[in-house]
């Protein structure tokens, strides 16, 4: 006992990620590469400022804007172009639609989390296995009472999207119980179900009347077409919450839609997203909204201004936002050429296993399928930098150091 209950707080380990990417800072190996950092880096692995944020910032800084605090709810321009962008112009027009700006995607997270504990209630949240780690953290700190329920999501063996129990295992839910999905580029695993798996998905979620938690992370950087990407959330949100859906029995209880802007704006440390509160056709959203934003209010109280404004500078200017569609199309296509080089490095170096998966998996992550061991290796022998699970963040491949990065695969595969 130290006298104090700060003294008897155990030590933390550091979030994974971070303390990956303090150790590469730290490494003075000419030959480390981090693959670690969910960040895109440019052929050169450095980070990139998308040449529309470049734009937009040399706009606002002839403004001369000020600096003044944000409505609760954030800027009303940011939220109605952010809706549009998910949604399309025709959808985010429905009233059954609300938007809170939010502190990125964590924060867009948290608040839907807070939100679900306090007004929905679920007794379980379903999130898939694995996931994006601070799913588990946000839910525990924001719904301690809730049970997290994993459903399962990927399939090692095939190296594919576990479908079947996936899908088992929302048949467990209960009214008002919550699943939390990623509408495309899945973290950590890369794969997205088809469009007929989201419906059958969808069929479930609607019968055993469950919550939707989307969490709309990396809109544009997996298919490179910002509208592809959204297609899930678009299918949910037209048999489910339009007014063509008031037919359609059973109906969902409803929908919050977590938007980030840090990967397909490349503005991740200025912390700008979006949450989407959807009820169902004929529910008034007018109540719910009022209870979410007294969370904001506690929450951020009012959110930053500098991302809003790029955000919504890009998409308010016909040729800033062709620009961003090209910006986002330049980062797919890079992670498309680097999972393609690493693969055929792999092959022409007769790595033993199949890499196909490497190609077959889409957005920011391959999961490789390298163990725990073989990534201790990477790292302590090689100074190759990637998540214990094997997550392997590709922007930080270049033609630079994909055969290093290929052979020492093969190393610690066939050692
Ligand atoms: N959700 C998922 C699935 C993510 O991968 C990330 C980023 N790693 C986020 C949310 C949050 O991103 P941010 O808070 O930086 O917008």
């Amino acid at each position: 006992m130290s006298g104090s209950i700060l003294g008897d707080l155990p030590v933390l380990p550091l979030a994974e990620s971070f303390a990956l990417t303090a150790a590469y800072k730290t490494d003075s190996s000419p030959n480390k590469v981090n693959l670690g950092q969910g960040v895109y880096r440019d052929k050169w692995c450095q980070p990139w400022v998308l040449p529309s944020v470049r734009a937009a910032e040399e706009l606002l800084h002839k403004e001369r804007v000020n600096h003044e605090y944000l409505a609760i709810q954030g800027d009303e321009s940011f939220n109605q172009k952010a809706r549009e962008l998910l949604f399309d112009s025709r959808i985010s027009q429905q009233k059954n639609i609300r938007t809170v700006q939010t502190i990125a995607g964590t924060g867009a997270n948290y608040l839907a989390a807070s939100f679900c504990a306090r007004h929905i209630r679920p007794k379980k949240v379903f999130i898939s296995n694995p996931t994006w780690d601070n799913h588990y953290e946000i839910w525990k700190t924001a719904g301690p009472e809730i049970t997290q329920q994993l459903y399962p999501y990927y399939n090692s063996n095939e190296r594919c999207l576990d479908f079947g129990g996936m899908v088992k295992e929302l048949e467990k839910g209960e009214e008002n119980d919550v699943v939390v999905l990623h509408p495309c580029a899945h973290n950590p695993t890369g794969h997205d179900p088809t469009r007929d798996q989201w419906k059958s998905i969808a069929e479930v979620i609607a019968r055993r009347r469950l919550f939707v938690v989307f969490d709309s992370a990396y809109q544009g950087f997996a298919s490179g077409d910002p509208d592809a990407d959204a297609w899930a959330i678009r299918h949910f949100y037209s048999i489910f919450f339009s007014d063509v859906s008031v037919s359609q029995k059973p109906l969902p209880a409803g929908m919050i839609v977590c938007q980030s802007f840090s990967k397909n704006f490349g503005l991740y440390g200025e912390r700008i997203g979006a949450l989407h509160l959807v009820s169902p056709p004929s529910v008034s959203t007018q109540g719910a909204f009022t209870h979410l934003t007294q969370l904001a209010r506690a929450q951020i109280s009012c959110p930053s201004l500098f991302g809003a404004r790029i955000v919504n500078t890009i998409l308010s200017d016909n040729s800033l936002r062709q620009t961003w569609e090209q910006d986002v199309k330049t980062m797919a296509l890079r992670i498309r050429d680097v999972r393609s080089a690493l693969r055929s490095e792999l092959e022409r170096i007769e790595t033993k296993g199949d890499w196909s998966h490497i190609e077959r998996q889409i957005g920011m992550f391959s999961y490789t399928g390298l163990s725990r061991q073989q990534v201790e290796m990477l790292k302590n022998q090689y100074h190759i930098y990637m998540l214990g699970n094997g997550r392997m963040s590709m922007s930080g491949l270049n033609e630079e150091n994909v055969a290093y990065v290929a052979q020492a695969i093969k190393d610690v595969v066939e050692c």
